[in-house]
């Protein structure tokens, strides 16, 4: 099991990442550090990780639905196979894309939505349509729930004034037909995209009433990825899960359930709690599936907080973990790179 950890802009090794080095070693898994890129680039994350990477995982949005500046709304991409795969597009979605990739800002293979609630979606409307004024020149393609259909030709039409003043008054955007999209609607469990090696699966979530909800595993050169979209324990995590390299999974931390419970009524506080993930839920499931590395989204990233999160996890799961944050770079291959964004203070691998 090979997990390393480098980060941007950040010239001097942490102790703490040292003695937990040193304890990698000693219990036999070999980690290590990479020393830090440099500064970050203005528009970029600055260098690339040097090993050859079969999926390369970057954690655009991490957020919850609080408009929060340092967290935006869930998007994930997934490079692989010479693809570029985007799951979900929650608010900034763009601009984090812009920040990691700029140069596949409108060259995006396909995008993928586990479920339309709007904190996943609300950035597809300026992906869409800066995608388009910025020279995509193919339709964008779309893999969601039903209803998808319904509310991209809903955005169509909101975007109606500036669609036609830029593509057929002004005409300054190269091709009208990057304004097209083609749109699949999943139906339930399966094999959803093949492409290029990259295969991606759909499988069916728990995410309380907002049925259907769905979370993705991506497959390429014997490489695994799982995504779980917003979702409460079930059966087809540990199904579809069982040893990922990399499993990236909704968490509804300690100290989130307790503010939401002292913010809101009971009722609501129940049912906003019901729909997601506890510490010790998503224990037994990453203690089921024995992934590579464990990876927290759609949580409030704060250090301290961070911190309770994974004390709450140790109580039922040992493996390898780490709380996930915006622009957070995982290359899976024969060793796990995880880069971290500049300033990171979120808690090391243990
Ligand atoms: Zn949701």
């Amino acid at each position: 099991m090979n997990v390393c950890i480098g980060s941007w802009g950040v010239g001097v090794l942490q102790k703490r990442r040292i003695a937990k080095l040193v304890f990698a070693f000693l219990i036999g898994i070999s980690a290590l550090i990479i020393p830090g890129a440099g500064p970050a680039a203005m528009d970029g994350l600055g260098e690339r990780p040097a090993e050859a990477a079969a999926i390369r995982v970057t954690m655009l949005g991490t957020g919850t639905p609080l408009p929060v500046a340092t967290q935006y709304g869930a998007s994930t991409l997934v490079e692989a196979g010479g693809q570029a795969l985007l799951f979900d597009c929650g608010r900034g979605c763009g601009i984090r894309l812009a920040q990691a990739r700029r140069e596949i800002f409108n060259k995006l293979d396909a995008v993928f939505l586990t479920h339309l609630h709007s904190d996943h979606v609300v950035g597809l409307p300026d992906l869409w349509l800066n995608g388009w004024t910025q020279g995509r020149r193919a339709p964008l393609s779309i893999w969601g729930p039903v209803g998808t259909k319904d509310m991209m030709t809903g955005i169509r039409s909101a975007f109606a004034f500036d669609t036609h003043m830029r593509g057929e008054v002004e005409r300054v955007p190269a091709s009208m037909t990057g304004l097209q999209t083609d749109i699949v609607e999943i139906s339930g469990d399966g094999v959803i995209f093949r492409q290029g090696g990259v295969t991606v699966t759909a499988f069916l979530v728990d995410h309380a009433a907002i049925d259907p909800a769905f979370g993705f595993r991506i497959d390429y050169d014997g490489k695994s990825v799982l995504l779980s979209g917003d979702t409460r324990p079930t059966e087809n995590l540990v199904k579809y899960g069982s040893s990922v390299d990399l499993f990236i999974l909704d968490v509804m931390s300690p100290m989130m359930i307790k503010n939401v419970r002292a913010q809101r009524t009971s009722r609501e506080a129940e049912i906003i709690i019901g729909h997601h993930m506890t510490a010790s839920q998503a224990a037994e499931i990453f203690a089921r599936t024995g992934p590579r590395l464990a990876v927290y989204t759609h949580t409030i990233n704060k250090s301290a907080v961070a911190a309770n999160l994974i004390a709450a996890t140790r109580e039922g799961y040992a493996g390898p973990l780490l709380v996930g944050e915006d622009l957070m770079e995982i290359s899976i291959g024969a060793k796990i790179l995880v880069r971290r964004p500049p300033g990171s203070a979120l808690p090391a691998l243990d």
